[in-house]
């Protein structure tokens, strides 16, 4: 990582941070040219209960649509959070170029598993299992306690949000 990297990746903590605000779970990813232009941006958008609804998938596929085959080669994708399989499969089915993410899958499960949630449905496989060859750099450990304490909050208002309605 280079120092002018170090900007995207927090514009990534702080989209992981307005998707919390928002009820989302927090994850941000930025999609960066090979000249260090920001091309497109996105946040989760899983609250309304589309569980695709991935930052990356939504880059993977903003790319498709507005870049050409030789620009997505070149770009990178920075995001607070390892890519999950459907997302690192999207990645790599339309080209792009290197990633560069805050925490790894494994940390998340790691704290998952500290907060006692439940592990995802589908899993989570390092993005190198899923597109081989591709250059991925991560954890970034400057960051590494921001995106935790972003998942410890989420999880612990979601609890407490089960625990009212259960209250009613
Ligand atoms: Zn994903």
């Amino acid at each position: 990582m280079t120092p002018d990297e170090l900007p995207h990746l927090r514009r990534c903590v702080e989209l992981a941070a307005e998707a919390l605000a928002d009820g989302d779970e927090p994850f941000g990813s930025v999609l960066v040219a090979a000249d260090g232009t920001v091309l497109a941006e996105d946040r989760n958008r899983v609250a309304g209960g589309d569980h695709t609804r991935h930052p990356e998938f939504e880059l993977a596929r903003w790319s498709a649509a507005n870049l050409t085959p030789e620009q997505r080669a070149a770009a990178t994708v920075f995001t607070s959070g390892e890519h999950c399989p459907m997302c690192a499969a999207a990645h790599g089915w339309v080209g792009l170029g290197r990633i560069v993410y805050v925490t790894s899958s494994e940390q998340l499960l790691g704290w998952l598993c500290e907060l006692g949630v439940p592990p995802p449905p589908v899993r989570a496989l390092p993005i190198r299992e899923v597109v081989p060859g591709l250059a991925v750099r991560g954890p970034i450990p400057e960051l590494a306690d921001q995106v935790r304490e972003l998942h410890r909050r989420f999880h612990r208002r979601k609890s407490h949000t089960e625990a009212d309605s259960v209250l009613g």
